[in-house]
């Protein structure tokens, strides 16, 4: 199950695209602003990407990060990044994808006894696809993403 090379199913999520790579709001985000950096070519591991594609994803980071945090009030710009490599590393999708999770000293994690990485891992989310679709208008809206949905 590889959605990402499928472009079925989350095309109504991307928010950023650059030529190697894309940026969507998670389909079962576990906080609101848990947006994917995921590279266009189908790979597996960090350390298949080449010299361009590692060029464009710093490019991409430096893009995204700040304007995520930014709009969903990260606290003192904290963050996750996650990324899982390997069929025993809890990833769901078998296509490289950076997680981005932007933390609040209120958010959910932090007053109940949650595992976010378990959240993750398991696709736990207590978000519906009509939260997900408002917070894609939203980032579409801050990135100026015009494509039609795919
Ligand atoms: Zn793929």
């Amino acid at each position: 199950m590889d959605p990402f090379c499928s472009k079925e199913g989350f095309g109504r999520t991307i928010f950023y695209e650059s030529e190697k790579f894309m940026a969507l709001h998670d389909i079962k985000p576990v906080v609101l602003g848990h947006v994917l950096i995921v590279p266009k070519r189908h790979v597996l591991d960090l350390l298949e990407l080449d010299n361009s594609e590692k060029d464009d994803m710093r490019k991409v980071f430096d893009i995204v990060v700040p304007k995520v945090l930014e709009m969903y009030k990260a606290s003192e710009n904290s963050y996750d990044l996650t990324l899982q490599v390997g069929p025993y590393s809890g990833r769901s999708v078998p296509h490289l994808h950076a997680h981005i999770i932007p933390r609040r000293k209120d958010d959910v994690y932090q007053r109940e006894d949650k595992n976010i990485y378990e959240d993750i891992k398991l696709n736990a989310s207590s978000f519906s696809l009509e939260d997900v679709d408002r917070e894609v208008g939203r980032l579409r809206k801050e990135f100026k993403y015009a494509r039609e949905t795919l």
